[in-house]
């Protein structure tokens, strides 16, 4: 169900966003003001926002610039009374991936989202899975099993390789060239160093190793 967070100063229409878009499948949370909202997006949980142009306190544009800013990349979607094209510009060079100019059709609405749902969802994974092991990539956060698991930045850029190519092989050369930025790193006993610490953290005491050894080969982490 793809989550979507409403930031809306206007009660009528926040309810009314909310009541139709859950009819519409939507996992909906709702924020009346800027700030509620823009915390709300920061934790990352959303699949598309729908943002309020204007918003006391703090405005769609100043939310919009904060999220950019901390490097939030969920698509959002302004809506404006405003119908000024200069509004419009601002708005897309804020970071807006569309806008919406109220009133506007529900029809028109879900039509919009659908296509931001679809044009996000490559480069929007932000969560990956393998092995049992989460891996948080905004949060920079590993867990199994709900506990936490603390990684250096190394160890973490490692594990996150890895699960990106989850049961496939990965050899030393990729590791150095594309973990440690020189795949001179391969001749070395850096990366067999670092692929131990990792097991040290993510394995299980007395239980086989998450990270298969191949060899002459390199490494493969589970599925
Ligand atoms: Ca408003």
């Amino acid at each position: 169900m793809p989550r979507v967070l409403v930031i809306e100063d206007e009660r009528k229409i926040r309810r009314g966003l909310e009541e139709g878009l859950s009819a519409a499948g939507f996992e909906v949370e709702a924020a009346a003001t800027g700030n509620e909202g823009m915390q709300l997006a920061r934790a990352g949980r959303f699949d598309v926002v729908l943002l309020d142009w204007m918003l006391p306190g703090m405005d769609g544009l100043e939310v919009l610039h904060v999220l950019r800013s901390a490097g939030q990349t969920v698509p959002v979607l302004i809506l404006t009374a405003r119908d000024a094209i200069d509004d419009r510009v601002l708005g897309l060079d804020a970071g807006a991936d569309d806008y919406l100019v109220k009133p506007f059709a529900f029809a028109e609405l879900l039509a919009r989202l659908r296509v931001l749902l679809r044009r996000g969802q490559p480069e929007r994974e932000t969560v990956l899975r393998a092995a049992g092991l989460e891996i948080d990539l905004l949060r920079r956060r590993v867990t199994r099993g709900g506990a936490e698991i603390a990684l250096a930045h190394k160890e973490f850029a490692l594990l996150e390789y890895l699960a990106r190519h989850k049961g496939q092989a990965v050899t030393r050369e990729m590791l150095g060239r594309d973990v440690w930025d020189d795949p001179s790193y391969a001749l070395t006993n850096v990366v067999e160093v670092y692929v131990n610490l990792l097991r040290k953290k993510i394995d299980s005491p007395g239980e086989r190793s998450l990270i298969t050894t191949l060899r002459g080969v390199g490494y493969r982490l589970e599925e």
